[in-house]
């Protein structure tokens, strides 16, 4: 999944650059998804080779007075995020002062950078693109964004750098599903605000839109995924009983949508009644969680260090304990990556298929050693496993007694399948029949 950054100044032509890489996709995207539109990212191909596009000046608010920091951010944001940087500079303007601070700073990177001077609309300014070698960041490329002239020589240099696609995967499977739940005032719109970097997620006073849930793909941190937008039933509660209900809606149709459930809790009121409900409808549905324990900035580390914090939230999750739990601030944006990693962890652990040969080499010879405990003088025989194409992971084991097998056995087979297998965040379901 190549991820192309377009870095430089307001006004330059970053955003007109931007959407004559991604048109085509982003007309398909808008009327799909009937949201606010997502200007920042876009998904494009050249030559066979598809990437997503970043347009990292949408980061900048109020660009008519960009400050040294801003401009600083959004190249490492490019720098961390990106596969290649495309600097884009104005041949009108020629180098401002501006311009030779983010190439101070791409001078510095590892990953290719390529120069597009943009207004480049004819032999004239041609010549004037020269001066931009003094940015020292070698060749450049001139374009006009507005007619598209050069972008196809600029394009084609940036495929070359580009790592070959692989080809399609036939069992190729649908992107992570991750819903975003928890409480209201737990901090999901800021989390997810953080995460995606616009303020899309706006409560609307409008009566009566409710509206069945849409995803919305976004592709951060190199990691594609759908978030599943709830806005539609995101109502502004006149009271607090409305306030309830709505959320716990909106609870619902978000987990039932997702595959993985982003539990966000608020660090200053712990792990409460409304957190545990939600964790078992996710829980219920069969669905992966990851557990963000947010506002982490807010806590005094002296009086309670995350280790205790953890202790007594697994306490409550009792019996489903193997549960990612991290530690976030949507604020300072604390371990964002990390949860975002992790969800799209859990995702793979959920949908992971065991072969029958390594789950029967691994499982029989513990159930050999600790069988089930003989009930009314009988003894259960389980002679062979194995996991079911189902969605979420299922396994039978196959025996000559299936209703002997009571629940602890049950649930010894499962922690044992934790231990060996990663299930982290998943919830699994083991049977037992008779062959
Ligand atoms: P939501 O109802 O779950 O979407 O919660 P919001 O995202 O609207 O956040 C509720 C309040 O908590 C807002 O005032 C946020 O500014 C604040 N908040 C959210 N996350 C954090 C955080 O990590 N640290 C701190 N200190 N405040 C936060």
């Amino acid at each position: 999944n190549n991820i192309v950054a377009i870095v430089g100044r307001p006004n330059v032509g970053k955003s007109t650059f931007f959407n004559r890489l991604i048109q085509r996709r982003e007309a398909i995207v808008d009327s799909v998804s009937g949201v606010t539109r997502d200007r920042n990212y876009g998904k494009s191909e050249w030559n066979g080779k598809e990437f997503s596009v970043i347009d990292t000046g949408g980061y900048i608010k109020g660009s008519d007075d960009v400050f040294e920091a801003e401009i600083r951010r959004q190249v490492e944001l490019a720098i961390d995020e990106a596969d290649v940087i495309i600097f884009v500079v104005d041949v009108e303007e020629g180098i401002t002062p501006m311009d030779d601070e983010v190439a101070k700073l791409l001078r510095k990177v590892t990953k290719p950078v390529l120069l597009a001077v943009n207004k480049v609309d004819n032999s004239m300014r041609e010549k004037d693109a020269v001066e931009f070698y003094n940015l020292g960041l070698g060749e450049y490329y001139t374009i006009a964004g507005m007619n598209g002239s050069g972008t196809g020589e600029l394009l084609d240099a940036l495929v070359e750098l580009l790592p070959e696609a692989v080809a399609p995967d036939e069992n190729a499977v649908a992107l992570p599903r991750f819903a975003v739940v928890g409480r209201p005032n737990a901090g999901k719109s800021s989390f997810i605000n953080a995460l995606i970097g616009e303020d899309r997620f706006v409560v609307t006073d409008i009566a009566g839109t409710t509206r069945d849930a849409i995803d919305t793909t976004y592709n951060r941190f190199g990691f594609e995924f759908n978030l599943v937008d709830t806005a539609g039933i995101r109502r502004k509660a006149k009271v607090k009983e409305d306030l309830e209900f709505y959320s716990v809606m909106r609870s619902v149709r978000a987990i039932e949508h997702s595959d993985i459930c982003i539990l966000v809790i608020d660090a200053t009121r712990g792990f409460e009644g409304q957190d545990q409900s939600i964790f078992w409808l996710a829980e219920k549905n069969r669905k992966g969680v990851v557990i963000l324990v947010n506002k982490w900035d807010l806590v005094e580390k002296d009086t309670m260090t995350t280790r205790d914090y953890e202790r007594k939230i697994r306490e409550e999750l009792q019996p489903f304990t193997d549960v990612p739990i991290l530690f976030v601030s949507a604020l300072t944006k604390q371990r964002l990556l990390k949860a975002l990693e992790t969800a799209v962890d859990v995702f793979e652990n959920r949908k992971q298929r065991i072969a029958t040969s390594k789950l029967n080499e691994t499982m029989l010879p513990i159930i050999e050693n600790n069988p089930p405990p003989a009930l009314k003088g009988k003894y259960v025989k389980i002679k062979f496993c194995m996991q079911l194409p189902t969605p979420t992971p299922q396994f039978v084991f196959f025996c000559n007694l299936p209703q002997y097998v009571k629940d602890p056995y049950k649930r010894f087979l499962e922690n044992k399948m934790r231990e060996i297998y990663n299930f982290e965040g998943v919830p699994i379901d083991i049977y037992f029949r008779q062959k």
